[in-house]
């Protein structure tokens, strides 16, 4: 199978091309076509098994094709438990999105705030980031989460275990409730199920 009936945009093909890739993996066959569509959806997958491009590709896909103009409000958030993992995803971010006119940012914490706040105050669709500097920056009155449409939570099993379930918690109340759902993890405790029960509308379930 090729990426042409996923029917996703000419310019993401260029951008997949450009990466190399010739087959969509399986978490990206299962997932693509129901985050195009709008549902929520909840994803058991593993790093290594391509699920970045898998949330990634459908979401620049959306925002591209549902443009909203020249004042950028923060459109997509993905939330990531560790910065690794942020600077990785934001690099997937950039290289899909090189053919788009859709512009990205990422904030962890660790290091100045400065740079992040700068890039942020020049206009930003998506944003990938840590839930400590989001909370920050957000109190701040340096970003708003108001005009979220997608909400990305990504490795939900590594958040939980590292204790981020109360800024998580308290990152959904400074979004909209009418918005898109998108969970990933690579395990599914009875913890991640109540999480998924609390964020997720109607989801639908795919694994890789
Ligand atoms: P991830 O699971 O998102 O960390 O991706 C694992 C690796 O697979 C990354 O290096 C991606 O660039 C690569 N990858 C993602 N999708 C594909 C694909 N459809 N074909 C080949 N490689 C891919």
């Amino acid at each position: 199978m090729s990426f042409t009936p996923l029917g996703l945009s000419q310019a993401l093909l260029k951008a997949i091309t450009k990466k190399g890739y010739t087959t969509p993996s399986p978490i990206q066959q299962k997932a693509i076509p129901p985050i195009l569509e709008g549902k929520d959806v909840l994803a058991s997958a593993q790093t290594g098994t391509g699920k970045t491009a898998g949330f990634t590709l459908p979401l620049l896909h959306f925002l591209s094709e549902n443009p909203k103009g020249k004042f950028r409000p923060i459109r997509a958030l993905i939330l990531t438990p560790t910065r690794e993992l942020a600077a990785q995803v934001y690099n997937n971010v950039k290289e899909y999105s090189e053919f788009l006119n859709l512009q990205s940012a990422v904030i962890f914490g660790g290091v100045n705030q400065k740079p992040q706040i700068a890039r942020i105050r020049q206009g930003v669709d998506i944003l990938v980031a840590t839930p400590g500097r989001l909370l920050d920056l957000e109190s701040q009155g340096v970003l708003s989460l108001k005009r979220i449409e997608v909400f990305i939570l990504d490795e939900a099993d590594r958040m939980l275990d590292m204790g981020f379930l109360r800024d998580i918690e308290r990152v959904i109340k400074t979004m909209p409730t009418r918005r898109q759902n998108l969970m990933f993890s690579a395990t599914f405790s009875k913890e991640i199920k109540k999480l998924a029960h609390g964020i997720l509308n109607n989801p639908v379930q795919v694994e890789a």
